[in-house]
């Protein structure tokens, strides 16, 4: 299969660097095809700004999003960008690795986003009428494809547990996990979180690479996180609200797995 691995951590000899080694070391032995962006490596552009955006007449308000769609569907995008698009189209399954910093990925992983994930391939995709609010939310261009979170974070795991000081980790994850993968289409796998990083050891990280190693096997087996898919019949349209019979009662984020009525 073929794997792409988003990876950022500024420091090649740290535990994220450590564990980014193991992952390709692992998948290539495993006999994938593995390609890394190394966005601290890459020097990656995290801003999304007018750059981004050749022909942008500086006349008007600089709109992002109309920037966006005007050159993806020109085919004037950045290089960098570009690039990155044709990754994403070419992996079975992309694996985004961070340390966790304050509670999300760091700052050039969410420019990543920002700048890849441009109008017309990742948002704004698909019909969007009062009837059907685009392909998104389990449809879209990475449909068919698996994504996985692999975190490392100085908190606990019970700091992350469902009465945790922190919040639930799925629940710090949702922008993420829901927002990020899930949106544009990505079958989204269980995060693999690594906590409590400042006690790591030489014992403590083979433990961790051997986890990591079995979630690597089992990446196109396990169960993915079963969110619910926004054209599956289970949100009024055009709210988008999930159904009053379903999960009845609840406000919280995991009303959107399926199996939570
Ligand atoms: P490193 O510091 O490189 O390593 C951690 C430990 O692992 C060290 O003891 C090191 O010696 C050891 N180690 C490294 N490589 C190996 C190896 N090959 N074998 C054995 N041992 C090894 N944490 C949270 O929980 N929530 C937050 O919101 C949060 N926000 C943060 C914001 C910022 C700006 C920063 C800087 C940190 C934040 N943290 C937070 C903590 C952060 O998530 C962790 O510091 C980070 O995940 C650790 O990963 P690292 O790769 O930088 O570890």
């Amino acid at each position: 299969m073929k794997l792409l691995l988003i990876y950022a951590h500024p420091e090649p000899r740290s535990l994220n660097g450590a564990l980014r080694d193991f992952a390709v070391a692992h998948l290539t032995a495993a006999g994938h095809d593995v390609q890394v962006s190394d966005l601290y490596q890459m020097r990656w552009k995290a801003a999304l700004d007018p750059d981004d955006a050749p022909g942008y007449a500086s006349d008007k308000p600089f709109n992002p999003a109309t920037e966006s769609h005007r050159v993806f569907v020109a085919g004037t995008q950045p290089a960098d960008i570009e690039t990155e698009q044709a990754k994403l189209l070419w992996a079975d399954a992309v694996i985004f690795q961070f340390p966790l910093w304050w509670f999300s990925m760091p700052a050039i992983l969410k420019g990543w986003v920002d700048r890849v994930y441009a109008h017309g391939f990742a948002y704004g995709v698909g019909e969007h009428s009062e009837s059907h609010w685009g392909d998104r939310y389990g449809e879209g261009s990475m449909a068919g494809k698996r994504a996985m979170l692999v975190v490392t974070m100085g908190g606990w795991e019970s700091h992350y547990s469902g009465r945790g000081v922190n919040g639930a980790l799925n629940d710090v994850l949702f922008p993420i996990q829901h927002g990020v993968l899930f949106y544009p289409g990505f079958t989204v796998m269980p995060p693999f979180p690594i906590y409590k990083t400042s006690k790591t050891d030489a014992d403590r990280f083979e433990q961790i690479c051997a986890a990591y190693a079995t979630r690597l096997d089992n990446l196109f087996l396990d169960q993915p996180l079963r969110f619910r898919r926004q054209n599956a019949g289970d949100y009024e349209i055009p709210a988008l609200t999930l159904k009053p019979h379903l999960a009845p009662d609840r406000h919280d984020l995991g009303i959107h797995l399926l199996g939570e009525e």
